[in-house]
């Protein structure tokens, strides 16, 4: 039996214990010696086991290539970063003058920075705050202006994984004042329903479904003069209309149209780290940032710097794969192809895809894309991956699609696919 402290003295196993700390490096020692126990693995070859046993890195979490043409793939973390946000991360992470004016030596306004970002994209608001996600900005609202929250029926929505809006509304506090049917809400509805009990009348944008037929809603724009703040909530993140995307809500638009405060999620359209972004009249944001509860649901340093350079700069990669073209796509997977040089195991064809935006955007917008087609049976190999791959099962055929896939993940696309047999 090798023993533990020859084991952990090889310098390759000393080298992991420097980048992944020694209880993994125990782990993976203890599991090697059982198998060297149980028969499976020659006593000389247990060295090399523990080497090939160490994780990655300290963490579980693994780069994963998304090739599903799902862009924000809440399963696969919703929007991947730019560089310039990893950038922000990384110094950000060390001691940062979050909190600091070097200028003065004083202690500063915390997040400036992103909050200035922020008011400069959507210049229709007068103040921002930056809290952990969309549902601490619900959460937040419903504790402070609430009392009674007027919302149509038909926007009382499940955002996915059972987290019900009404039910994380009412957790706080707030009573709901339910109006309309399902289908269609009037004006007259919202106006009968608000009283002195009234704090706000609440927006919530459908996000993953859309009611079709004999339906009807009242927008932003009649809401205004209701005499109560009137606060939307748009989920997507989206700062100003985009092109591609012309029925999704954005945040400029809904403040112009009159909207109080507006809510988004910061790691949905907008393509940044997950943040709930309020926007609007400063002295409805000033009356959240003074609320106790606001201090258990701030962003930390790095939030704040991944938002910032996010906004700041060049184009987050959901925007750019949005944009790109079916022409620029199917290069892509004919350069793959080509790469592989005739080296893959398994059959593998271009073909025409259909992408979506995800994350709760959009819901019946297909973007036309291109994917790699290759049997079924490759989707689990790739899926064990080194970096994993993950695509979708259609047809009979496992699909691989370019357009959520980071262009400067292609050759380890080419390295996935000829791995695959
Ligand atoms: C996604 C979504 C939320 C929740 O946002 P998180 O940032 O995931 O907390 C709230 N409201 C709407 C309309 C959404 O689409």
């Amino acid at each position: 039996m090798p023993r533990t402290d020859v084991l952990l003295a090889d310098p390759r196993v000393v080298a992991a214990g420097d980048r992944l700390g020694r209880d993994l490096v125990k782990a993976a020692v203890t599991a090697v010696q059982q198998r060297v126990r149980d028969g499976g693995l020659a006593a000389e070859a247990a060295v090399d086991a523990v080497v090939a046993a160490l994780p990655a890195s300290a963490a579980s979490l693994h780069r994963v290539l998304n090739a599903t043409g799902v862009l924000v793939h809440t399963n696969l973390g919703r929007a991947p970063w730019s560089a310039a946000a990893v950038d922000a991360v990384v110094a950000a992470s060390g001691t940062t003058d979050v909190e600091l004016d070097l200028a003065t030596g004083r202690r500063g306004p915390r997040g400036e920075g992103a909050i200035g970002a922020l008011l400069d994209a959507v210049p229709a608001a007068e103040a921002a705050i930056v809290v952990n996600n969309c549902a601490a900005a619900l959460a937040l609202v419903a504790t402070c202006l609430g009392g009674e929250l007027v919302v149509a029926r038909g926007e009382l929505v499940e955002i996915g994984d059972g987290f019900r809006i009404p039910d994380l509304l009412v957790s706080t506090g707030a009573r709901l004042h339910e109006v309309g049917t399902t289908n269609r809400v009037t004006l007259a509805d919202y106006t009968a329903a608000v009283d002195s009990d009234t704090g706000a009348v609440l927006k919530v944008h459908p996000s993953n479904f859309v009611v079709r037929g004999f339906t009807r809603s009242v927008e932003v724009e009649e809401l205004v003069g209701i005499g109560v703040p009137v606060v939307a909530d748009v989920g997507s993140g989206l700062l100003r209309p985009h092109p591609a995307l012309p029925d999704e809500p954005d945040l400029q638009s809904t403040l112009a149209a009159g909207a109080d405060l507006v809510l988004a999620s910061g790691d949905k359209l907008l393509g940044g780290p997950q943040a709930g972004l309020v926007l609007g009249r400063a002295d409805l944001v000033q009356r959240l940032r003074r609320h106790p509860l606001y201090r258990a649901l701030r962003v930390d340093k790095t939030t704040l710097a991944a938002l910032e350079a996010t906004l700041r700069g060049p184009v987050p990669p959901v925007h750019r794969m949005l944009g790109t073209t079916t022409g620029e796509l199917r290069a892509r997977a004919e350069a793959v192809v080509a790469a592989l040089g005739g080296q893959a195991q398994v059959d593998v064809q271009v073909v025409e895809s259909s992408a979506r935006v995800g994350g709760g955007g959009a819901p019946e917008f297909e973007l036309p894309s291109v994917a790699l087609s290759l049997p079924a049976a490759c989707a689990e190999p790739l899926r064990h991956g080194s970096p994993p791959v993950v695509g979708y099962v259609a047809d009979g055929r496992t699909l691989l699609d370019l357009r959520s896939l980071d262009p400067a993940d292609d050759g380890a696309l080419v390295g996935a696919v000829r791995a695959c047999r």
